[in-house]
């Protein structure tokens, strides 16, 4: 019998590939017919996170690090909020780039990224990244296109170096449809509560929406690699986007296997006075 494709495999960007966004169904919700069913999974997946990330933090041998990145409303804090909950807190830390400051101008783009890139045993979680020089950069031409042509490879070159030093890599790309975006803007509007999330310019960068779709498909398909895969994750139904990333998250730190440490000596004989 064919085995179903794990979720690596499903949503992966394969390096070196032409990549059709519009032809990924964000409406997507795999096998699953109800959030119900969804919910449910994502928490046994939960648990199962929790594990895994205590032992990796406990073998103390890599660093993983998660890049988030979505259009406005595309739910990067709702996934890193659903995703994580539950998570020895300790071992994670979240990073949200915002326009760099004067002084991170003053410094080539990835200084700031490096400087808080994960050290072992930690998960870094980036809330947007480095991208964001080959997105909103591009689209708004904030530098020659000459000096963002050149990044697609230097971001290979660095994703590559941190994987080198002991960081795997994870990013993902958070797909919504432009209708989709239209109807979590206009949420946000109707509800008092959530009008803190409301920003004018939302508005203003939706007008650009195949600008940035462009920008994202030559990200996407040009840095994918093999150290550092791009996954595009269906993400209209907020349940089915947590369950995808919680279960590539749980394949891909199964698959680095992380095991507690020996004691340093035999402790049978050891007595607590
Ligand atoms: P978020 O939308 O991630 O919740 P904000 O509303 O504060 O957070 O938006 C952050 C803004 O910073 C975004 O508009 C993003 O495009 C911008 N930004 C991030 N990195 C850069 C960069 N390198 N150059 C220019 N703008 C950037």
């Amino acid at each position: 019998m064919k085995q179903p494709l794990s979720y690596c495999q499903r949503c992966g960007v394969p390096p070196g590939s032409a990549l059709d966004l519009n032809a990924i169904d964000a409406n997507d919700t795999g096998p699953f017919s109800s959030k119900k069913q969804g919910r449910k999974a994502l928490k046994q997946l939960r648990s199962r996170l929790v594990e895994l990330q205590e032992r990796f933090y406990a073998w103390d041998k890599r660093s993983l690090l998660i890049v988030l990145q979505a259009m406005d409303t595309g739910g990067k804090d709702g996934a890193i909020e659903h995703v994580m909950s539950g998570v020895n807190p300790q071992g994670v830390r979240v990073h949200s780039f915002k326009v760099p400051t004067a002084n991170e101008l003053a410094h080539d783009y990835l200084w700031r990224v490096h400087k808080v890139a994960p050290r072992r045993r930690m998960i870094g979680i980036f809330n947007r990244s480095h991208y964001e020089d080959v997105l909103v950069v591009r689209v708004h031409n904030l530098a020659p296109s000459q000096v963002w042509q050149q990044r697609y490879e230097q971001i290979n070159a660095f994703e590559e170096l941190l994987h080198a030093g002991g960081t795997t890599i994870l990013k993902f790309y958070l797909h919504i449809s432009k209708d989709e975006q239209a109807r979590r803007l206009q949420a946000r509007l109707d509800d008092p509560n959530k009008h803190w999330k409301f920003s004018k310019g939302d508005l203003k960068e939706r007008l650009l929406w195949d600008d940035y779709m462009a920008a994202y498909t030559d990200a996407l398909s040009r840095c994918s690699t093999e150290q550092a895969p791009w996954y595009v994750i269906p993400a209209n139904h907020k349940w089915y986007r947590n369950l995808v990333i919680a279960n590539i998250l749980v394949e891909t730190l199964q698959s680095l296997d992380p095991q507690y440490p020996l004691p340093e000596d035999d402790l049978a004989g050891i007595v607590v006075q």
